[in-house]
């Protein structure tokens, strides 16, 4: 059976956190640190491959990181003075152990391990191109292809092939990448993935954001350019910028809801952006009220400075329970729908009586918020008020974000004022694309060249979607059936 996406059931989609060491004798243990800071950015699975100069050791499973690698012996076991590791987002209702990465192949070049964070939009086309040439997929991943790219590819050195292979890849892609000479870091040419780099002591390190230089006591250095190489090994640190002159197009939900807000990416601190977006968001669409109250956790950041902006009390009205799993990993409809509700609870004593503003930071579908109205106004609300820390959901992301089909999408469904009915609440309101672009330091949204990757809000698609134009899934044909 093909791994799908549960939404829409033809995308595969990789939301993943990257991870990589060159230079330090505990390289496992600090991988299996520096995954547990990037557990937000995927949890259905999580691997680390290690080199000890002669041979890679590879641990790989599904599940958490502490599921995996809280074992002493399995870190043990993962020798070596560099190492990569991955972690994966749960966008599959089924899961397949042969998606986990890191990848690894044999080259005529030596050993290569890799992984990747974000969405290749022309996988389906070189797919079936190298299967045409007689190559074997292992898994369904579109990482796959550019290890293929890489196998096949006429060029001496590793670097040189890696530029080969990218050079026919479209997609956002942040990879980091295992030789047996060092560590290899890669960012798409517009730069829509995070991917930083850090050091400690003499050892270099790449995270998909700087959280996890943070918890292993690590300095922040700085980001990887869109379009930079970099690799590090015995000649120290090398950079190059093969793919021409672009400009770059972070992903702008990266702010809004996936990055850490403890994390620095792209020069700004994802917390003071989300703090900014709800003052933005609190001048934009003001409204008599008693109390903001955050959906938490993603929107706790954008309530603070809805309430600091607006002068109303911040109350935590809502609590969430930490020991379940986020909505999205629920695979039915069903079960979502439960998840939400052991996911949350109302703090009574906050919203009985009052007129709440509820801030959160997205509506996908509708289902959390419907969930969470409802709950409020059981718990005695007067009036509740949604605000929205991102502009209306109304595109499917092709680069790396897990979103369901445009028709799943509420805002593609309806209008402001059916969103609000849809949704129960008395009024409702999100933050203007030049709301968004004003807390990220720019005076507004320049159509003509918009600093960030906001398809998902405004349909403009920075890089082409050879597959999805084509009608063609990203997913590739398998005769494996493989469920865990
Ligand atoms: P929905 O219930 O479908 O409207 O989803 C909205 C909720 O899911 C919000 O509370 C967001 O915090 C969260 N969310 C938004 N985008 C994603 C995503 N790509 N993955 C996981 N959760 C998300």
């Amino acid at each position: 059976m093909l791994t799908t996406d549960p939404y829409d059931d033809d995308h595969l989609r990789d939301e993943c956190g990257v991870f990589g060491i060159y230079g330090h004798a505990d390289s496992s243990a600090l991988a299996a640190l520096g995954l547990h800071a990037l557990q937000h950015r995927g949890q259905e699975a999580a691997g680390i491959v290690t080199y000890d100069g002669e041979q890679f050791h590879a641990h790989r499973g599904l599940g958490l990181v502490s599921d995996n690698f809280s074992n002493k012996d399995i870190i043990a076991s993962l020798v070596g003075h560099s190492g990569i590791g991955h972690v994966r987002y749960a966008t599959t209702g089924e899961v397949a152990i042969r998606n986990v990465q890191p990848l690894f192949a044999d080259f005529e070049f030596g050993g290569l391990a890799i992984c990747h964070n974000g969405n290749l939009t022309n996988s389906y086309h070189l797919r079936r191109q190298l299967v045409r040439r007689g190559s074997i997929f292992q898994s369904t991943s579109d990482t796959e292809v550019i290890v293929h790219l890489i196998a096949t590819s006429l060029k001496e050195t590793v670097e040189e092939r890696m530029v080969d292979a990218l050079r026919q890849v479209e997609g956002a892609y942040s990879l980091v990448a295992l030789t047996q000479t060092g560590i290899i870091g890669v960012r798409d040419p517009l730069g829509v993935r995070p991917l930083a780099l850090g050091k400690l002591g003499d050892a270099y390190i790449l995270a998909s954001e700087s959280c996890a230089f943070d918890i292993i006591g690590a300095d922040f250095v700085r980001d990887i350019e869109p379009g930079e190489i970099i690799t590090i090994g015995a000649h120290g640190l090398k950079s190059l910028k093969p793919f021409g002159r672009h400009r770059r197009r972070f992903c702008v939900f990266e702010h809004i809801y996936f990055a850490r807000p403890d994390s620095v990416v792209e020069g700004l601190s994802v917390y003071d952006v989300r703090k900014r977006i709800g003052a933005e968001l609190a001048r934009e669409s003001s409204i008599d009220a008693d109390v903001v109250v955050p959906v938490p956790d993603s929107g706790v950041p954008a309530a603070l400075g809805y309430s600091v902006e607006s002068g109303l009390p911040f109350e935590l009205g809502i609590i969430r329970n930490h020991y379940v799993g986020r909505t999205f990993i629920e695979p039915t409809d069903q079960i979502r729908h439960l998840g939400v509700r052991l996911k949350h609870s109302a703090n009574r004593g906050h919203l009985a009586g009052k007129r709440v503003i509820l801030v959160d930071d997205s509506i996908v579908r509708g289902t959390t918020s419907t969930k969470i109205v409802d709950m409020v106004r059981n718990a005695g609300a007067s009036e509740v008020h949604m605000r929205i820390s991102s502009p209306p959901t109304s595109y499917s992301c092709f680069y790396g974000i897990a979103t369901p089909e445009r028709d799943k999408l509420l805002a593609s469904r309806f209008d402001i004022a059916g969103m609000t009915k849809f949704i129960g609440c008395d009024t409702l309101a999100f933050i203007s694309i030049d709301g968004l672009y004003r807390a990220m330091g720019e005076p507004a949204r320049d159509p003509a060249a918009p600093k960030f990757c906001d398809a998902c809000f405004t349909g403009d698609y920075p890089i082409p979607l050879a597959d999805h134009d084509a009608g063609k899934v990203s997913t590739q044909l398998s005769l494996l059936s493989e469920t865990i």
